[in-house]
Parts: C-alpha cells; structure tokens; sequence
C-alpha cells in the first residue's frame, strides 16, 4: 500500500478502497463565523463589519456561508438580507465564488423564524434556510417538553415549509440538534432525518452540539447516517471544540460520508468555539484532498479576524499562533535548518507560505513578500500593527529591497521607524513648553514649512494638542489613547515612552505614535504622527 493510501484509509482492504473513493470528493466548506462566531462575541459585529468578514470569506473560496439568523433581531435581518443581495450582485459581475456559494440563514423550528429567514435570503443565488430541532432525549424532555412524536411531526412541518418557500430556486438544511447525544436513541433519529428528507431537505446536519465523547463515537453515528440516507443527500458535521477535538472529529467525518463541514474561522464560536477552518483545511490538504479552497489566504484572514473580533490569537494556536513556527530547543532548531528548504520539514506540519505565512526563523523582506511578512516581522519585535498598516509599508520596502536586495529584519524596523513614528510630514514637531499656573501650553512647530510658536489654554496636554489642531484648520478626533514603553527588542529605543494615540477625520483612522525618553514628548510626537498620516 502507497503512503497516499495509508493516510487516506485506515489499512485494511475494505476501508482503504471506501476511504480512497471518499477522498476524491470535494469537501463543502460551510463557515458559521457570521451566525456561531458573531452570536458568541463578547462585541458582537456590526453590519459593515460582518460584511468585511462575508467578503473575506469569499476571498478564501468558502463554499457556503451561514450569514446569520434573521427572526433573532432586525439589525441581523438587514444583515442577511444585505449580503444575500451583495453576493447576487458579485455574481453578476462575474464573481466566480460569489456565482457558486451558497447563502444561508438560521431558523427556529418556527414559523415565523422560516419565513423571516427566507425573506432576507431569498435574493442571493443560492439561497439556504437553515432549520433545526433538537433529537436528543434530553433536550426533547427538559428543554423542548416535545415527545420524539412531536418532536418528528413538528420538524416535518418546517422542513414541508421550508421546502415550500425556497422552491427550485434555494435548498432546505435540517440539523437535528445535539446529534452527539443522541448515542442511545440513534433508531429514532434515523427515522426523523428519512421523514424531513422526504419532506424536502438535501443536507442534514449532525452537530456535535456539545462536544462530551469519544470523536469516534461521533464519526460511527455519522457512518450510520450515511449508510441509511440516500446518496444524494448532503450530510454535514458541526462540531464545537468542549474537549479540543472538533477538528478530528470533523476530518474522521469527512473519510465516513460528510462532505459539508462546518467550520469558523480562528475557530470562533460558542464556549470553546467552533471547529477551526483552517485546520481542518490544512489537515485534508495534507491527506491529499482537493480542498478548493485559497488556502494562502489563510494567515492573512486569521489575523483580520483577530483584530475584528477582539480575539486575539493563542500563541501556540496550530497553524496561526506565533509560537507555531518557532523551534527553541537545539535539537529542533538542527533538523528545522536542514530540512529548511524541503516541502515536509523535521519539526513542521506544511510548508507554511501555503497558507500565505513566512516560514523561515530569521524572517527577511524580499521583493517578493507581502503584507503579511511586514506584519510579522515587525510584531515580532513586539511591535503592534495593523494589516492596513503592514499594507501601506509594503511598497516601499518593496521599492527598497528591489535597491538593496534581501531586508533583515532590523532594516524593516528602521522603515517602519521612519514612516510609523515620529512622522514629520506637513507638521514638523519642535517643542511645546507648559506653564502650569496658567494651564497654558506653547507650541513650537512648523507647518507647511513656515515656523510657528501658538499658545493654547487647556486643562491637559493632549486636549491641548487636538485644540491645537482645530485652530490650524487640521482637526482630529481622539478615539483611544494609550503609553506604554518601546518593547526591549527594539534595541535602538528599548525603555523609551511610546505613545499611541489613534485618531479620526474625515471617516479615516489613523495611529500616530511617538517615542520620547520624556512622556509629554511622546505624547505630542504621537498626535503629529497621527495628524500627518491623516493629513498627507
Ligand atoms: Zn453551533
């Protein structure tokens, strides 16, 4: 037997012929981030944001997406329903991802929740209703207070409804809620999901709501579902990661008969979250499956998503966490850097530039790097960033490194330096003397090139400074303001005061920062920077 077949199948004849028959099937990668992800942020989106994050999702090649629940608020409607029309637009455009991914939105086993749910999907291409209804002897007794009679009469209904209002046009998914508990009753969950397919549903879904057991437990239940459905329905698994095994459980499904998997990204989601996108991505593409998806795009979406959803990223997180490409013993660093070079290194699980990270250990710019490789080397001095920002230092130390070849890391650093800190731009920082009797403040600065010395009254410097800005017809917005010292890797100003103060005007954000081994100093550096980045 050849290593593809071995790692698709588990060795013996029978398996190995049904896994490899299995593994030449396209997964369906179905992303909850906007419906599971959104529902359990601390700061759940807005709907400019979950756009951001929709049209992220695309750019990675999602194949269907849960955009959110429509009957929960009127605001997730006007979300769904803006997506919903976005996307018909792209495809109209000739958007190829937007022409193929499925829209979906979640519904109650209710009525209006069906309906409402259609009204706002019903214009993308491939509109979904997502319904669903817990099996489990538990949720039926204490939660739903349904018999499995009632429980099986009333998810017929609303798959019967479902069914009726998407037409031709859309498809119907029915998730029978708390699969993984549904061990000992499994007869009569087989014979709801034969009866809601019968009533018009083509994916069925088995979440692992709660996530308690052994993940092969799991994948023997979703064995038997696929052996007992027709062959042309959909299953698809939906894990939560109680116990950190969603991603195992839901690659194992895949290999049994799911070909939807329901992922989010960074792994977002109620308690422990959802099963992470990425991983389970990278864990098929590594098994030799055919994942359609842009996996390169993966680092630069996981650090979006972390600056969106104010979650940041575990540093030991697989694939993404900082830690994750880092060896410190000598034995690892040994064989890191003699298989350096080579797709399958000693102490590594891909070759990370494919999911669009830097691999090597001393990171450098070339000509040929991208934002993502300004955002790590800089962050790594402990340095934070934006990937806006990393964006807009790109082209000129692109420029750079076409002059002078390869960039260490240290000479990134001085170009973010010079374009980040300290910015002298239009305004040029000289000075500014305080008289405290008097709350006054006396700036020394040029603008334009012409000198000027201004005197403000104010209660602090900074309100001094925005006061400042106003009279000299630069006005800002203050939206955060925080000090902290040079991070010591930073060799050059390590223990000077760092000022960050991000600002707004005219709808734009910038970050000024500025670095002083004096505090008021630094602080007045910072609103320069700002004031100049927003005004070139
Ligand atoms: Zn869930």
């Amino acid at each position: 037997m050849n290593l593809a077949a071995m790692l698709r199948g588990r060795g013996d004849k029978m398996s190995e012929m049904n896994a490899a028959e299995m593994a030449k099937r396209q997964p369906f990668f179905y992303d909850v981030t906007l419906r599971d992800g959104n529902q359990a942020l601390p700061k759940p989106w807005n709907n400019a944001q979950k756009k951001d994050v929709y049209l992220q999702l695309l750019k990675l090649g999602v194949h269907g997406a849960e955009v959110g629940f429509p009957a929960s608020s009127e605001m997730d409607f006007e979300s769904c329903k803006e997506l919903a029309q976005l996307t018909a637009k792209m495809a109209e455009e000739g958007d190829e991802v937007a022409q193929k991914v499925v829209v979906s939105g979640l519904a109650r086993c209710v009525e209006s929740d069906i309906q409402r749910c259609w009204e706002a999907v019903q214009y993308a291409p491939h509109p979904r209703i997502h319904t669903f209804l817990a099996t489990s002897k538990l949720s039926m007794e204490h939660v739903l207070h349904l018999s499995p009679e009632q429980v099986k009469e009333k998810a017929v209904k609303c798959v019967k409804l479902a069914k009726s209002l998407v037409g031709d046009k859309g498809d119907v998914e029915f998730s029978a809620e708390h699969f993984g508990d549904c061990l000992d009753n499994m007869d009569f969950v087989i014979d709801v999901l034969k009866a809601v397919v019968e009533a018009g549903a083509t994916t069925i879904n088995l979440p692992n709501t709660v996530e308690r057991y052994r993940p092969f437990l799991y994948v023997n239940q979703i064995k038997q579902v696929y052996e007992a459905l027709p062959k042309d329905i959909a299953i698809s698994v939906h894990c939560h990661n109680d116990l950190g095994m969603a991603t195992a459980a839901t690659v194992e499904s895949f290999f049994v008969g799911a070909t939807q998997l329901e992922v989010a990204l960074n792994g977002l989601g109620e308690r422990c979250g959802n099963t992470n996108f990425y991983e389970v991505a990278v864990a098929l593409h590594n098994s030799g499956v055919n994942t359609g998806l842009h996996l390169e795009r993966i680092y630069e979406t996981a650090i979006l998503i972390s600056q969106w959803s104010g979650v940041s990223i575990y540093s030991r997180a697989p694939l993404i966490g900082a830690e994750a490409i880092v060896h410190r013993s000598g034995i690892h660093q040994d064989g890191a850097s003699k298989t350096k070079d080579m797709k399958k290194g000693a102490y590594r699980p891909i070759d990370y530039s494919i999911i669009g990270r830097h691999q090597n250990d001393s990171i450098s710019f070339t000509s040929q790097s991208g934002r993502t490789a300004v955002y790590e080397i800089i962050t790594k001095f402990g340095y934070r960033l934006s990937l806006a920002e990393a964006a807009e230092l790109q082209p000129v130390l692109k420029e750079l490194s076409e002059k002078e070849g390869e960039l260490s890391a240290e000479r990134v650093l001085d170009v973010f330096r010079e374009e980040r800190v300290n910015v002298n731009a239009r305004l040029v920082f000289n000075n500014v003397e305080v008289i405290p009797d008097e709350n006054r403040f006396i700036f020394h600065f040029k603008k334009d090139g012409e000198a000027i010395r201004r005197s403000v009254t104010a209660e602090g410097p900074i309100e001094a400074g925005l006061i400042l800005m106003r009279e000299i017809n630069m006005p800002v917005e203050l939206v955060k303001y925080r000090q902290v010292v040079v991070p010591e890797k930073d060799k050059l100003w390590a223990g000077r005061g760092l000022s960050r103060i991000l600002l707004r005007a005219n709808g734009k954000e910038e970050e000024g920062r500025g670095v002083s081994s004096d505090t008021l100093k630094a602080n007045m550096r910072a609103l320069f920077s700002g004031v100049n980045l927003l005004y070139k």
